[in-house]
């Protein structure tokens, strides 16, 4: 299959008559059953009509993802809510007032609408409205309803940018929509609305700070910063190793100079080995690292740069064939929360904490 990639300017904010006609062909690419990534403001989606089972296969195939694994359905407009949930609750009604279009995705309980195939077998169904522009638009052309999982291989880091999703995808789907780079840089907040409290299921942008102003007490799923508890976890998709860079990746926890200080004597000696290394650091600490690459996610004072970054530097390393990754540790509170548990599924869960003891070295469940 041929990979079509289309160029939209900006954030298509404004669309030229082309763009317009471009998207509306995207749409149509849906409609039939096929497959286009486009850009959204936290990663790059690998969209399908969630209303097709046969779309649903197509995605789970072009990513190599397990199919219990459920995926998300993008809604533009308010009023197409209701037409795959069972009942709108006054929580979730209030969520959407609040939050969309945004970085958060809800789990309700599905109506007849959305086929199994779309929701990994549960009775439940994930619906997100996002506030991208081309993202908006495309769900309007593709016929309201786009079940999108994030546009990589499964297991890879989710791309940032156009140029990640031709590497996993190119052959793979139908079309490319490219947007630039997202401004947000991780997945969405997932939050289930099926239970009481309701329980934040992965972390995301929108905190459970954020989420509380609103609701009152919310829950955080126990896994959320923790190795495999061999609890069956309540988001299908947890169990599954993600955003793994080839390299092996080993987070260091502890007083600034002792991280830089381990980082180094580590890198030297992998070095020695003929390993690759790479360093992922912060503007703070970054002059003191010496290894093969080293980047920063900028500066610790700045967690939206820490999150816009995260993706691509896991990518940009794999692209230069590092081999060992050391990597600072961030705070667990607020968006830290999000990065950390990125970061931690990342290593595997590799942490190590320097105050002399080895924490956590559990494995995820690896697929
Ligand atoms: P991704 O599409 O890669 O951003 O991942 C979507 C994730 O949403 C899945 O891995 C699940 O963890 C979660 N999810 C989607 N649908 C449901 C659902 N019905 N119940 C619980 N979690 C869900
Ligand atoms: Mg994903």
């Amino acid at each position: 299959m041929d990979t079509r990639v289309i160029m939209i300017q900006g954030r298509g904010e404004t669309l030229s008559s082309e763009e317009e006609q471009a998207l509306q062909e995207a749409g149509e690419v849906l409609r039939r059953g096929g497959l286009v990534a486009f850009p959204t403001e936290t990663v790059y989606g690998l969209g399908g009509d969630a209303l097709n089972p046969e779309s649903s296969r197509k995605i789970y195939a072009a990513k190599g993802r397990p199919s219990d694994n459920p995926l998300i359905v993008h809604i533009a407009r308010m009023e197409d809510l209701a037409a795959i949930v069972r009942q709108v609750s006054g929580e979730a009604a209030l969520l959407a007032r609040t939050f969309w279009p945004g970085p958060l995705t809800m789990i309700l309980p599905k109506a007849e609408s959305v086929p199994y195939e779309t929701t990994g077998g549960l009775e439940t169904v994930a619906v997100r409205m996002p506030s991208h522009p081309v993202a908006r638009r495309l769900i309007v052309w593709g016929g309201g309803y786009v079940a999108a999982p994030s546009a990589n291989l499964s297991g890879r880091p989710s791309p940032t940018s156009a140029k990640y999703v031709l590497e996993d995808m190119n052959g793979r789907i139908d079309m490319i929509l490219d947007g630039g780079e997202g401004d947000i840089g991780l997945e969405s907040t997932i939050v289930d609305l099926t239970v009481s409290p309701p329980q934040i299921l992965r972390p995301g942008y929108i905190t459970r700070e954020m989420l509380e102003t609103v609701l009152g007490q919310v829950g955080v799923d126990q896994t959320i910063l923790q190795a495999d508890s061999g609890q069956a976890p309540r988001a299908p998709g947890m169990k599954y190793r993600h955003y793994a860079p080839k390299g092996e990746l080993t987070i260091i926890s502890g007083p600034a100079g002792q991280v830089t200080n381990y980082i180094n004597i580590h890198a030297a000696e992998d070095r020695k080995q003929g390993y690759k290394v790479g360093v992922i650091g912060t503007d703070e600490a970054l002059a003191q690292y010496r290894a093969d690459v080293v980047s920063s996610l900028g500066s610790r004072r700045d967690e939206d740069s820490i999150a816009r970054h995260l993706y691509s530097i896991l990518r940009e390393f794999d692209d230069a064939q590092v081999t060992r990754i050391y990597s600072e540790c961030f705070e667990t509170t607020g968006l830290g929360q999000a990065i950390m548990n990125r970061l931690l599924k990342a290593a595997g869960h590799k942490l190590i904490v320097l105050d002399g003891t080895v924490s956590s070295a559990g494995q995820d469940n690896r697929v």
